[in-house]
């Protein structure tokens, strides 16, 4: 199996001082999976998007003049970048719950206690819990 490429946490101070409960593991992995989900029908909906415009610029593109094709071409471009983060986002969670798997997943880096399964739900690439977090952000 290949090792995920996380290793450049290198600063990983704080072990895990309790295993978190498979109930709450459970949760997490819910809530992750939910939301890789919801990130996965986003990037549908983009695809899907990005085809209309290629196809609006295929068919109708006759009559436009420079202008019009210029804006066409730069929602398109927008559109792919949008699909690339959302793209990215599915990548993230995806080795979240790999880490969940690997029982690496959820603990404050820099305290080490469990990260409220709330903050992992909305923020999956999370690292640090809400306090070290505000320390981290006051320095
Ligand atoms: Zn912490």
């Amino acid at each position: 199996m290949a090792k995920p490429a996380e290793t450049r946490t290198a600063g990983r101070k704080a072990a895990p001082k309790a295993a978190r409960s498979t109930a709450e593991t459970e949760k997490i992995r819910a809530a992750l999976a939910a939301r890789r989900d919801e990130l996965r029908g986003e990037y549908d909906q983009t695809l899907s998007e990005i085809t209309e415009l290629q196809r609006d610029r295929l068919t109708d593109s006759a009559g436009d003049d420079q202008a019009d094709t210029g804006t066409k071409t730069f929602e398109r471009e927008q559109e792919i970048s949008l699909a690339n983060s959302i793209l990215e986002r599915i990548t993230q969670v995806e080795r979240a719950l790999e880490r969940l798997d690997e029982g690496s997943y959820g603990w404050c880096e820099r305290c080490g206690n469990p990260i409220p399964v709330e903050r992992l739900a909305a923020f999956p690439s999370a690292t640090l819990c809400v306090s070290c977090k505000q320390l981290e952000e006051r320095r």
